[in-house]
């Protein structure tokens, strides 16, 4: 007896998670009891639910409510005994400090002799599930303030709503697990879906007409669905929408996107604050270069400066190769750090008068001032050159990947300026042949010609 217990003991001492404790008691009791079934239910403080501790445990409530209410009853049954047998069932209390947290259940076995056994057994047993339960309330409280502090980082480097709503979306939907997120943005009075591409649950669109204009959670659909407005200024800027893939949202869940609420439209105030300012500012806060508003100003200035005064004028617009693969592979700060520093090794090739722009996420555009095709391409190779063997080391930003160096290349598109063109057509021909530099196998420099 003794010896089983301590056989039992170092079984457990092994399992690390619900699932292995079920599988290594199932496997005990199999050898030793020839049990052929054995279940193992806990009750669950926070959803206040019964639940099978084993391999849906971590996935939670799916699949008990067919069972729920046969499981309640055995479990106040079992509170107050320490056993007992049921249509030729065992029900074995797990016991906690003279309560009950769960149940075993046995379906076949000799009762007598597991019953002697687990005794003594179910105290170690119940010990390490506590253990475990322990472990992964604190990993998910670890989990939520890592994707607070997460979300709140993203306006570090980023404020445009259509970039920043997938970055929090993926993040919560990747933390709310078993659930589907939506992220809405009210644009003019309606609610617009952000995240993800599409939205058909129609018990959320329809609930829209009916949210009140204030900072309150709603539940809906039975209480599957939680609705969760993002507001500033106590003015709701839009919702996240969450649907329990199983039964109700719990207690815990509700708390947890209230939260991630609340720190999303922090973080979505902050954007739109600091968009407004960079309305006004002239440069792009990630790269340094001239932003899209003031690249076009300048692109008005030297186009008129060159017709007027018949000096040559080159455009290079410039694409980083494969960069969403950085983004997917590093994560985006990884990204961001690769946009920065092309943007460096670029800078550091032009001359004080040549003006460069960025032109929209990776997209760059330089405007070359008093130069031919023939020195554009010079300039355009030396580029694509000093791009390719730049090194990036990303251990800076991501610490996962300690040591990781990678290098980028960029594709270039060049068009000369003509007098008879307009100022839209230098970047839209630079444009043409940056489409096939990357078509013809990327970086590498195309030239346009005229037609
Ligand atoms: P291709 O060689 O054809 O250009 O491939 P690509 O992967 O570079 O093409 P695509 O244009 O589809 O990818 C651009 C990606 O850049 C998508 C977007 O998520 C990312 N991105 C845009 N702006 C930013 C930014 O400011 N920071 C970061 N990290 N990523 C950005
Ligand atoms: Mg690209
Ligand atoms: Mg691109």
């Amino acid at each position: 007896m003794l010896d089983l217990i301590e056989n039992l003991s170092k079984s457990l001492d092994k399992a690390y998670n619900a699932q292995s404790i079920a599988g290594t008691l199932r496997d005990f009791f199999n050898l030793n009891f020839n049990v052929k079934n054995l279940e193992i239910f806990i009750f669950d403080e926070k959803s206040g639910r019964i639940k099978d501790f084993s391999q849906e445990w971590l996935e939670a409530e799916s699949g008990f409510d067919s069972n729920n209410n046969e499981n309640v009853e055995i479990f106040d049954k079992i509170s107050k005994d320490n056993f007992f047998i049921e249509n030729g069932i065992l029900f074995y209390s797990i016991p906690k400090q003279g309560r009950s947290i769960g149940f075993l259940k046995f379906s076949d076995g000799d009762f007598e002799k597991i019953t002697e056994f687990l005794k003594t057994a179910v105290y170690l047993i119940s010990l390490k599930i506590q253990n475990i339960l322990l472990a992964e309330n604190m990993q998910k409280n670890i989990d939520f303030h890592e994707l607070i502090r997460n979300i709140a980082k993203i306006i570090e480097t980023q404020y445009e709503l259509s970039y920043i709503i997938p970055l929090i979306g993926e993040m919560i939907d990747k933390f709310m697990t078993n659930h589907l997120v939506y992220i809405f943005v009210k644009n003019n009075g309606k609610f617009e879906l952000l995240w993800p591409s599409n939205c058909n649950d129609t018990n959320i669109l329809n609930a829209f007409e009916t949210l009140p204009e204030k900072n309150e959670y709603k539940i809906i659909n039975n209480g599957k669905t939680g609705l969760f407005p993002l507001v500033s200024e106590n003015r709701v800027l839009g919702c996240i929408a969450a649907k329990s893939m199983s039964s109700e949202i719990s207690e815990s869940d509700i708390n947890y996107l209230e939260q991630l609420a609340k720190q999303s439209s922090a973080t979505i105030n902050r954007a739109n604050v600091y968009a407004e300012i960079l309305k006004h500012a002239t440069l792009d806060a990630l790269t340094g270069f001239y932003n899209r508003r003031q690249l076009e100003e300048r692109i008005k200035q030297e186009t008129a400066k060159a017709k007027r005064q018949k000096t040559p004028l080159c455009a290079i617009m410039i694409d980083i190769d494969f960069f969403k693969r950085i983004n997917d592979v590093y994560g985006h700060a990884a990204g961001d750090l690769v946009l920065k520093t092309v943007s460096r090794t670029m800078r550091s090739q032009l001359r004080e008068y040549d003006v460069a722009g960025r032109y929209g996420g990776e997209e760059f555009a330089i405007l070359l001032p008093f130069t031919r095709t023939e020195e554009a391409v010079m300039v355009a190779e030396r580029l694509r050159q000093s791009v390719e063997n730049k090194k990036i080391d990303l251990s800076k930003v991501n610490h996962e990947t300690p040591n990781k160096i990678i290098n980028v290349t960029i594709s270039l598109g060049i068009y000369e300026f003509k007098i008879t063109d307009s100022a839209d057509d230098l970047l839209k021909n630079a444009d043409k042949a940056l489409y096939e530099a990357k078509e013809t196998g990327r970086n590498k420099v195309i030239v346009k010609f005229d037609e």
